[in-house]
């Protein structure tokens, strides 16, 4: 059975451009409730760690630079098929591929500068989402 959580983050061009309060309203009218939220800016160290499972990619590097480049908004996020139901609404990675609508299409300006990020499996979700929030950092 999927998983009714997922993380998510709103990603430092989408803060940068004052996306945030219009990011929120979409997750909310697609009906996620939030379990835990909280505005940070993340360290190149933490930044590599998140996406240590990218560490091969030729593009690592300029995410790590481009995800500690300011503040970002990270969230636990609740609903029935969470993870799944999050990715459509978040749309394709290269927002040039994202269908209309969706926050990649609305709001991200390429395919590393893309806005939000949407967990990969209910696995997942559980390790980013205790990447940064503690027990009693959520409702
Ligand atoms: N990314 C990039 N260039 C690429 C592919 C990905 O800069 O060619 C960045 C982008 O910010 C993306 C993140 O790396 O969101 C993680 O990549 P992934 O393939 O996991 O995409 P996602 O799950 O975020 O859609
Ligand atoms: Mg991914």
């Amino acid at each position: 059975m999927a998983g009714n959580r997922t993380f998510t983050m709103i990603k430092p061009d989408a803060v940068g451009n004052n996306h945030t309060g219009h990011i929120i309203a979409k997750i909310s009218e697609a009906g996620f409730r939030i379990v835990a939220m909280k505005y940070l800016r993340l360290t190149p160290e933490r930044a590599g760690e998140f996406y240590a499972v990218h560490s091969a990619r030729p593009f690592y590097k300029d995410l790590v630079k481009y995800m500690s480049s300011g503040p970002i908004v990270a969230a636990i996020l609740e609903k029935d098929n969470a993870v799944e139901d999050f990715r459509k609404l978040i749309g394709a990675t290269d927002p040039a591929k994202a269908a209309p609508g969706t926050i990649r299409n609305l709001y991200a300006k390429s395919i590393d500068a893309n806005a939000v990020h949407g967990s990969d499996s209910d696995e997942n979700a559980a390790i980013e989402g205790n990447f940064f929030f503690s027990l009693t950092e959520r409702y």
